[in-house]
């Protein structure tokens, strides 16, 4: 298996199409999924492994069906002898029947509305089919299997030499069986790379072509659960590549910015005397020590770039607050980037409050500004007039310039992009950045992940703050939830009630009440109320106009979807009723309470939903955000819960950064000790073109 072959000559950087099975249609469709190069092409491991020691025979499926018991599910493999569609009488349904035989004896398999089946599959075909048996009118017959054909017409039957079959997903008009093939020709032309593991990492493991060819072709003697559960030494091998790539990404990232000169922020006590007047009250003990840690960073001549982590409500905005003070009081400018233009105008409203005589020192910059009104804002910014700024990404557009941009808050976001840091390169600034989360991350993680920043985390609410009264609600049982929104608006607080946005191309089987119809029930239940509907497909204008509206106390009642989710701030709403909860993640719910709870009365958080009871228990049960953001992130996996891509996450192929968070940790310290030695230039090549393949931003 390891012996060299004269025919491995591809490295693996090789296109695709040096594969003699390989085409344009083939390429194409490759290319489409992200696969270009041999490489791409192995680490996309298959999906699942048919093992043949748990295939039955025809012959003795009656051993394996329990009638009344469970439904057994079991792989045939077998050759289809008959296939036909028909329409059922009763329900008009389209069904389909196969015929599948194994030389034990046949078996019926049957379909309902899947009539695509008939353009997949052929009489003579042989399939695996893995389905649940059940008893019919012709005997034992499997329902609704999934199949997936090995073996069309004369083609040799090579699958079966082997114990495990690799299945792999169909890609457009390549098929799993063809990519099977393609897979097995790569791994006899492509040639062994060079072993850039350090030794600390690599011992024990097999190189990375063995690994793959474990991983394509397993022995016979493999352990099928660890295959399943991608935790066989090969497994680790290929995780162990990526973990490092993204550690060497990050250390690097981390060793460039501190060799970076940073703007010196001067600070005296006179200058913290100004901003202790600014105050509206004592700061946490968290927020002192959050601000100190920034303090530190502004005077230190590096560049900052700090994570400010903190559970909803902790008071993260204060600390960006008196950070942007500090640099705008000793001559620079700071900017606040925000991810909506609702929560913008959040933000410079409370500026202008905490500013007080300062006010007119704040800038709001929007995308939809008028044309006269943004020239004026513009100039402001480049003469310096304007020394505190709060915008959307509409402030790293071209046309901006600043007069001395010392330090950039991103508020809500997980990450910035490298893109809007090189954009004020080029204008020649290299400002401080202190980034804001939305979501509280679990602390290991959020280390591993974003070890090229600094931390400080909130782990404290302000004072005399309650816990929110948090409640499930049955949807027959709604009324309990509007009676505690009536009694809150009769003491002159104000309530939240937020619908799921409606996709109208989702058929999902429950049917949803929109935010339609719940702006009709409630103008019904609450006709005295002032009420006021916010969506995403309002003007910016409109919608600024009814936040406001809702912010001064003028309506009672908000009827949104989530994009009333981060950041808003009123603390005289004091309910909020969420309306099919289970549409949403748990941290999501979780920032959606953080929307009451803001001021010193008790608040109420009540999730209308007749599904998912038990995971939405989690928020019952617990108000800690960290917490909340562990079990969200255990149940959507990390892809769903960061948002993808632009979080800046990288899309592991094989590693998972919860079962692997160990694994990373060794990384990262065999990165920092790979770095101290020196990369060399090959090393650099792989780290690269391993950059290139997780999608990663780019190492500078
Ligand atoms: P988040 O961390 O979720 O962004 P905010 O910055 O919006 O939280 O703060 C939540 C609320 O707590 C705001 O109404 C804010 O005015 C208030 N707050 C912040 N810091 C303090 C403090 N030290 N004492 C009392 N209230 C505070
Ligand atoms: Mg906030």
């Amino acid at each position: 298996m390891c012996g060299v072959n004269a025919e491995q000559e591809l490295p693996f950087s090789s296109k695709l199409t040096a594969l003699h099975g390989v085409g344009p249609t083939y390429a194409s469709a490759l290319a489409e999924a992200g696969l270009e190069t041999l490489r791409d092409l192995l680490w996309a491991l298959p999906y699942r492994y048919v093992d043949r020691g748990a295939v039955r025979k025809i012959a003795e499926l009656d051993r394996w069906h329990q009638p009344g018991g469970e439904r057994e599910t079991v792989t045939v493999i077998g050759t289809v002898k008959d296939l036909r569609q028909t329409t059922t009488r009763v329900q008009r349904m389209n069904l389909m029947e196969a015929l599948l035989e194994d030389g034990s004896g046949t078996l019926r398999l049957i379909w309902f509305n899947q009539a695509y089946l008939a353009k997949i599959l052929k009489p003579g075909d042989r399939i695996i089919a893995f389905g649940p048996l059940a008893l019919g009118r012709h005997g034992l017959e499997m329902r609704g299997p999934a199949v997936e054909v090995i073996g069309r017409g004369a083609e040799p039957e090579e699958p079966w030499i082997r114990r495990f079959l690799p299945l792999y997903r169909k890609l457009g008009p390549l098929t799993g069986r063809i990519r099977g093939r393609l897979v097995q020709e790569a791994l006899v032309k492509v040639r062994a790379s060079e072993e850039w593991l350090p030794a600390e990492l690599s011992k024990g493991l097999p190189d990375l072509l063995d690994a793959l060819r474990l991983l394509h072709q397993p022995p016979d003697e493999a352990d099928a659960t660890d295959l399943e559960t991608r935790t066989t030494p090969a497994h680790v091998r290929l995780a162990t590549e990526e973990l490092l790539a993204f550690a060497l990404g990050v250390c690097l990232r981390r060793a460039g910015r501190l060799r970076r000169r940073g703007i010196v922020v001067p600070t005296n006590p006179e200058l913290r005397e100004r901003l202790r007047t600014y105050l509206p009250f004592h700061l946490t003990s968290a927020q002192r020590r959050a601000f100190k840690e920034i303090v530190e960073d502004l005077t230190s001549g590096r560049v900052m770039h700090r994570l400010l982590q903190g559970d909803v409500g902790s008071g993260k905005t204060l600390v960006a607050f008196l950070a942007m003070a500090m640099v705008a009081e000793t001559g620079g400018q700071g900017a606040l980037l925000v991810p909506t233009e609702v929560l913008a105008r959040q933000h410079a409203f409370t500026f202008t409050r905490l500013l007080g005589e300062q006010a007119p020192r704040m800038q709001l910059l929007l995308g939809p500004m008028k044309a006269a009104e943004k020239r004026e804002a513009l100039a402001r910014i480049a003469s310096g007039e304007a020394r505190y700024i709060i915008g959307t990404h509409a402030l790293f557009q071209e046309a901006v310039t600043f007069q001395m941009l010392q330090l950039v808050v991103v508020d809500e976001q997980h990450r910035f992009g490298v893109k809007q840091r090189e954009a004020l390169k080029e204008k020649g600034f290299d400002p401080h950045w202190l980034v804001m989360s939305a979501t509280p991350i679990p602390r290991s993680l959020a280390l591993a992940l974003f070890g090229d920043l600094e931390q400080s985390v909130l782990d404290e609410l302000p004072p005399g703050r309650q816990p929110i009264a948090t409640r499930l609600i049955e949807p027959d049982d709604a009324e309990r939830a509007w009676e505690r929104v009536e009694r809150e608006l009769a003491k002159g607080h104000q309530a939240y009630v937020v619908s799921p946005a409606i996709d109208p191309s989702d058929e999902s089987k429950v049917p949803l009440r929109d935010i339609q119809a719940m702006e009709g029930l409630l103008r019904a239940r609450f006709p005295e109320a002032t009420l006021d509907v916010v969506h995403g497909r309002l003007k910016a204008e409109e919608m600024a106009v009814r936040m406001a509206r809702f912010v001064a106390g003028e309506s009672k009642i908000l009827l949104a979807t989530t994009v009333i989710e981060v950041g808003v701030d009123v603390p005289n709403a004091t309910a909020m009723v969420v309306d099919h909860a289970e549409r949403f993640g748990l941290s999501q719910l979780h920032q959606l309470r953080g929307r009451v709870g803001r001021g010193q009365a008790q608040s109420h958080f009540m999730m209308i939903s007749g599904a998912e009871t038990e995971r939405l228990r989690a928020l019952v049960e617990t108000q800690d955000g960290f917490r909340i953001a562990t079990r969200d992130l255990e149940l959507r996996g990390p892809g769903e819960f960061f948002g993808t891509r632009q979080s800046g996450v990288p899309q592991f192929q094989v590693a998972d950064l919860l079962r692997d968070h160990k694994l990373l940790g060794r990384c990262r310290e065999a990165a920092e000790k790979a770095l101290a030695r020196g990369l060399t230039e090959g090393q650099l090549a792989w780290l690269r073109q391993e950059h290139a393949r997780l999608k990663l931003a780019e190492i500078s």
